[in-house]
């Protein structure tokens, strides 16, 4: 018969699980802090399913990272989460004040070799759209993707426009609504603009039908509006389920991204290692430090020895 458990121990339990307890709820406020001070506070994702790359969908339900996709409420604009970096932020450029414009900013665009021919990856035959964090080359490319759309910005369109380089845009229809023209001159620019919901909703878990609206409605939308219509998605905070990669395929695009890098006020976070590798998608949004974001994404894929290419020309 084992003995009654000895007061001293059923206090240092006690205390024990107190402590415990107290250490996961001050986890769980910093976390929290963090991300409704990024303002992006998007709900939790399973980032680390892609954290080995080629986006292979494993599914991962912890541990959990911070969202890096903004939630995207009307007015509220947008602000993704120091995401998803299993690894320590990398120091990247110094960031300068937002809209200190002009030759100041321009002159800090760094100088690109041409970025090769491109040669389109395979994608694998089936009902479902491919779900990608990078593309699987060694040329030595890397992709600039920026999401969503409620900020914007003139001097983000004089940036791309000077920097030369291609971008593909991934909009929301209810942060585009306001001013959809202001995305016209992005196109002109060279950007190739592609789907990212109508609300920005968090797909994972909802019905076919909801995911179809959601999906398919902005895809068919962004056409009317801009004359071409998407190939490729991003769905929301990076969350999907084999129901949106499936819906992805319905809805006629091709694949479904999510990312390796992301940006936020001139920060370069990395999911894995220190740099930028070939073939991988950069994440960033339209928010007001955009010509920090954009430029730091531009320092890393030169630091890399990269030259940034048009993800629509490697998918076929
Ligand atoms: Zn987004």
């Amino acid at each position: 018969m084992r003995p009654p458990m000895p007061v001293w121990h059923l206090s240092f339990s006690k205390h024990f699980s107190r402590a415990q307890t107290l250490i996961a709820v001050l986890a769980s406020m910093i976390v929290a802090t963090i991300a409704c001070l990024s303002s992006a506070a998007g709900p939790p994702q399973t980032g680390l399913a892609d954290r080995h790359g080629g986006g292979e969908r494993r599914p991962v339900t912890q541990p959990r990272e911070l969202a890096d996709d903004d939630p995207g409420s009307p007015g509220q604009p947008p602000g993704n989460g120091p995401l998803g970096s299993t690894a320590p932020t990398a120091p990247q450029l110094p960031a300068a004040r937002p809209g200190t414009g002009g030759a100041d900013v321009l002159a800090r665009i760094p100088a690109f070799p041409p970025a090769p021919p491109a040669v389109k990856i395979e994608l694998p035959q089936g009902p479902t759209a491919a779900w990608l964090s990078r593309i699987p080359t060694t040329q030595k490319v890397a992709f600039i993707t920026i999401d969503d759309g409620w900020t914007k910005q003139p001097e983000a369109i004089s940036l791309i426009r000077a920097a030369h380089v291609p971008v593909t845009l991934f909009l929301t229809m209810n942060a585009i609504r306001s001013d959809p023209g202001y995305f016209k001159e992005l196109q002109a620019a060279g950007a190739v603009i592609e789907a990212h919901t109508i609300t920005h909703a968090d797909l994972r878990g909802k019905s076919p039908d909801f995911q179809r609206r959601e999906i398919c409605g902005s895809a068919d939308q962004l056409s009317a509006i801009y004359g071409r219509r998407p190939v490729l998605f991003r769905p929301p905070f990076g969350n999907k389920d084999p129901m949106t990669l499936q819906v992805t395929h319905e809805c006629g695009m091709r694949a479904a991204f999510f990312w390796k890098e992301t940006v936020d006020k001139g920060v370069v976070r990395f999911q894995e290692g220190h740099t930028v590798l070939p073939g991988d998608i950069i994440l960033m949004h339209f928010r007001p430090a955009f010509a920090d974001d954009f430029l730091a994404a531009l320092q890393a894929i030169h630091d890399a020895g990269l030259t940034p290419a048009l993800l629509e020309d490697y998918i076929p």
